[in-house]
C-alpha cells in the first residue's frame, strides 16, 4: 500500500480530490469520509428538483460509493462523521453515525474538503420549527419537496435574495406556488451592483414573485411570517438561503489558524501550517486577486480547482493560483445574469479609484428575431483603465460576454486589451462589434475625456431638481414615455435646432440606449458646448432601474410610462 491519504467530504472538493490523487498514484490509499448519505451530488441542480427540471433527485447523484470503489479504486465511508484530528499521533477519530460506534483512522496526508453550513440564526423566533427548511444536500430538497406536498403548501417564503434564494424562488413558482422572497440587504444578488439588481428584482416581479426588500424575518410561525417591518406574509414554508458558515471546528479544535473571515488558512498549494493537512472548498478563505484582500468564495469552480491542487501538491506538483476573481452565472426566469471580479460598489469599497460604463446594445444583429437588448456594466480603475469587473443580464449568453472579461481580468487586462480582444461574430450570435468591445471603447472615451456621463441613479434627483434633460429620440419615441420634464430635440433635427439647447448650465442627455445620445454629445461639443453629459443607461435603464422601487416603495413615478423595449 502507498501513502494513506484521508478526505473529509466527499463532494465537490473532496471528490476532486480524491479523483487526481488516484490519476496521478495508483498506489495510494484513499479513503473519504462522508458524514451525509451521498457523495458527489449536484449541489448546484438541487433546487431545479422542486420544479422537476432534475425529473427525480436520484439522478442528482453524479458519483456512487460503488462507482468511486470499481472506477477509481477509492473507498467512501458515507455516514462516517470525523469527529477530530490528532496531528500528533496523526490520525482522525471517527463515528459511524449508523450504530454510533467510533474508531481511530491513521493517515499520512489528510484533506479538509467540509464545505459550509447553512445558517440559521437563533435570532429569528420559530428557526426550528418543522416547516423551516435550508438547502444543501439531496435529503434537504427531497425533505423540502415532501413537505409541500405532503401539507399542500401552496405559498412558500424565500429568505434570502442570493443565488440559493433566486433559483430556489424560480423553481418554486416553476412549480406553481405562490412565492415570496425577503431579503434584508437594499437589493437582491450583491454580486451585482444596485442598478443591475434591479433588471433582476424586476423580472422577480414580473414572473409573480412577491418581494420583500429591505426587510429582515423577525418570527416565522405555522402558516406566516413576521418581517422586522411588521409586514405578515403569509406562507406554509420557509426556506432560509441566507448564506453559510465554513466548518472549520474539527480544524480549530485542531489548533490550525481561522482566518478572521471565518475561514481556514491556507497557503499558496492549500496546504494549512501543518505540512501533512490541506483544506479546500468553500471552508477555507483565499485570496482576492484583485484587492489583495482575503475573502471567502463559496463556488463549485474554486472547490473543484482546490481540491486538484491539493491533490497535486501531495504529489509533488506545486501551483501558483493568481487569487481568485469570483465568476458567477445565475438563470432567473427569462434572463441569465453573470458576473465577474468586482462590483463597482466593492471596488469604491476597496479603495480603488474607479469608475464604471453602463451600455446596453443588442445581443445580436437586430434584424434576427431573438435579438434582445443585452445590459452590461463594465468596472475599470482609473486612470490606469485597469479591468476590474463586469456584469451582464440578457435574455441569451450573458455569460460568454462576462468569460471573456473573467479571461482578461485573470491577466491583469485592461480596456484597451478589452477593445482589441478579437472575438467570433455571425448575426445570429453577436454583433460584430460585440458588447463587450462597445462597453470598452464607451469606457476609453470617457478615460480620455472625450465625453462625460451620469449614471442612471442620478435621473431621479435630476428630475426632480428642475435639471436641464434633453431626449434626442424620435417623437413617437417619446410620446409613448418621457422624463417628467425632458424636451425633445431628436438626434435627426439636432444640428437645425441646436440653438434651442442652453449654453449657460448643465444639460443632460439621453436617448433610448445612450447611443444616440452620445453622438448627440459629441456633435454639440464640437460646436462648442461644454456643459453637455450623457445619461448611462438612458431611457431603456431608466426605467429598469426605477420600476422595482418605484412599486416596492409606492413612490412617485420620474416617467410619464415605462417603456422596456
Ligand atoms: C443549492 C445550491 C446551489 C448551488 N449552486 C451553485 C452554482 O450554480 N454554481 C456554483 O459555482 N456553486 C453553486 N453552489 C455552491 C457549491 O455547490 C459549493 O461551493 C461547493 O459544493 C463547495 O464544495 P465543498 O467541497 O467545499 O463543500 P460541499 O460540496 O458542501 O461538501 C462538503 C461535504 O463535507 C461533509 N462533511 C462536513 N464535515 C464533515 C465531517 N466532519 N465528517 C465527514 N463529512 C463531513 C458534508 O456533509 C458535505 O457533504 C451551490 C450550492 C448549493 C447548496
Amino acid at each position: 500500500m502507498g501513502m494513506k491519504i484521508r478526505i473529509v467530504g466527499g463532494v465537490t472538493g473532496g471528490a476532486s480530490a480524491a479523483a487526481r490523487l488516484r490519476r496521478l498514484d495508483e498506489s495510494a490509499d484513499i479513503v473519504i469520509f462522508e458524514r451525509g448519505e451521498h457523495v458527489s451530488y449536484s449541489n448546484c441542480s438541487l433546487p431545479y428538483f422542486l420544479s422537476r427540471t432534475v425529473p427525480d433527485s436520484g439522478s442528482l447523484l453524479m458519483v456512487t460509493p460503488e462507482r468511486f470503489r470499481r472506477q477509481y479504486n477509492i473507498e467512501v465511508r458515507t455516514q462516517n462523521e470525523v469527529l477530530a484530528i490528532d496531528r500528533a499521533a496523526k490520525t482522525i477519530r471517527v463515528k459511524r453515525l449508523a450504530d454510533g460506534g467510533e474508531y481511530e483512522e491513521p493517515y499520512d496526508k489528510l484533506i479538509l474538503a467540509p464545505g459550509a453550513a447553512p445558517l440559521r440564526p437563533r435570532s429569528i423566533e420559530g428557526v426550528d420549527g418543522e416547516n423551516v427548511f435550508t438547502i444543501r444536500d439531496v435529503r434537504d430538497i427531497e425533505r423540502l419537496d415532501d413537505y409541500l406536498t405532503a401539507h399542500d403548501v401552496r405559498e412558500v417564503a424565500v429568505v434570502g435574495g442570493g443565488f440559493i434564494g433566486c433559483e430556489t424562488a424560480e423553481n418554486l413558482v416553476e412549480s406553481g406556488r405562490q412565492v415570496t422572497l425577503v431579503e434584508a440587504a437594499d437589493q437582491i444578488m450583491t454580486p451585482f451592483d444596485f442598478d443591475m439588481a434591479q433588471i433582476l428584482e424586476k423580472e422577480m416581479m414580473d414572473h409573480g414573485v412577491s418581494l420583500a426588500i429591505g426587510d429582515g424575518v423577525k418570527r416565522i410561525g405555522a402558516d406566516s411570517l413576521t418581517l422586522a417591518s411588521g409586514r405578515t406574509v403569509k406562507a406554509g414554508a420557509v426556506v432560509l438561503a441566507i448564506g453559510n458558515r465554513p466548518e472549520t471546528e474539527l480544524a480549530k479544535a485542531a489548533g490550525l489558524e481561522i482566518g478572521s473571515l471565518g475561514g481556514i488558512r491556507v497557503n499558496h498549494n492549500y496546504r494549512t501550517a501543518d505540512p501533512d493537512i490541506y483544506a479546500v472548498g468553500d471552508a477555507i478563505e483565499v485570496c482576492h486577486r484583485l484587492t489583495r484582500q482575503w475573502t471567502r468564495l463559496a463556488l463549485a469552480w474554486p472547490a473543484q480547482m482546490q481540491g486538484r491542487a491539493a491533490a497535486d501538491h501531495i504529489m509533488g506538483i506545486a501551483h501558483r493560483p493568481k487569487g481568485v476573481i469570483g465568476s458567477s452565472v445565475l438563470r432567473i426566469f427569462d434572463l441569465y445574469a453573470a458576473s465577474t471580479g468586482l462590483t463597482e460598489r466593492a471596488a469604491r469599497a476597496a479603495g480603488i479609484a474607479c469608475d464604471a460604463v453602463y451600455v446596453i446594445p443588442a445581443d445580436k444583429v437586430s434584424l434576427m428575431p431573438d435579438s434582445a437588448p443585452i445590459h452590461l456594466k463594465l468596472v475599470y480603475e482609473t486612470p490606469t483603465g485597469r479591468l476590474l469587473g463586469a456584469q451582464a443580464i440578457g435574455r441569451d449568453a450573458a455569460d460568454r460576454r462576462i468569460d471573456v472579461v473573467a479571461a482578461l481580468l485573470s491577466m491583469d487586462g485592461t480596456l484597451e486589451d478589452l477593445k482589441e480582444t478579437e472575438l467570433c461574430y455571425a448575426p445570429v450570435v453577436s454583433t460584430a462589434k460585440d458588447a463587450v468591445h462597445m462597453a470598452a471603447l464607451v469606457a476609453l472615451n470617457l478615460l480620455d475625456g472625450r465625453f462625460r456621463q451620469v449614471p442612471v441613479s442620478k435621473v431621479r434627483e435630476l428630475v426632480e431638481s428642475g435639471a436641464c434633460i434633453v431626449d434626442v429620440r424620435e417623437p413617437g419615441e417619446y410620446a409613448a414615455g418621457h422624463l417628467k420634464n425632458a424636451v425633445n430635440v431628436p438626434l435627426s433635427q439636432l444640428r437645425e435646432r441646436m440653438e434651442e439647447i442652453p449654453r449657460d448650465r448643465p444639460v443632460y442627455l439621453h436617448c433610448r440606449s445612450s447611443q444616440r445620445s452620445y453622438n448627440a454629445i459629441m456633435a454639440l461639443q464640437q460646436h462648442g458646448f461644454n456643459n453637455v453629459r450623457n445619461i448611462a443607461g438612458s431611457y431603456l435603464g431608466i426605467c429598469l432601474y426605477e420600476y422595482a422601487q418605484d412599486v416596492l416603495g409606492g413612490r412617485e413615478k420620474i416617467v410619464t410610462a415605462y417603456n422596456f423595449n
